[in-house]
């Protein structure tokens, strides 16, 4: 079974668009997000912030393409689904690489997603 530690730590999947592998992050996760309904803007404030602590890095980590046009990707639009309450804890955030931040493709993966997934 896992030990404290493990219990205490959220996996944090990082699943880019065109990337072959996700990127795996383990961090503390607040004892209070572990149920099945947690406090939503503190759930969603705890994801905004995970989102944001590896964007550049994400970013960065590559020569990315915007998931919907030829261009050179300059930023990343996060989409956190979280399984928090699960025995081991995970959060998968589905990222797209957007050509402009707030332009038409950013616009695109925004609506996208917020068809695909449910929160
Ligand atoms: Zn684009």
């Amino acid at each position: 079974m896992p030990n404290h530690t493990a219990r205490d730590k959220v996996r944090y999947e990082i699943r880019v668009h065109s990337a072959p592998t996700p990127i795996i992050k383990y961090e503390v996760i607040p004892l209070e997000l572990r149920v099945l309904h947690p406090p939503q803007a503190q759930a969603i404030r705890f994801l905004a912030g995970l989102a944001a602590k590896y964007d550049k890095q994400v970013l960065n980590s590559r020569p990315w393409v915007c998931w919907n046009c030829p261009a050179r990707a300059v930023g990343l639009v996060h989409t956190p689904a979280s399984y928090m309450h699960n025995p081991e804890p995970l959060i998968i955030d589905i990222v797209q690489p957007v050509c402009a931040n707030g332009g038409a493709c950013d616009a695109a993966a925004r609506k996208m997603m917020a068809e695909e997934m449910n929160f």
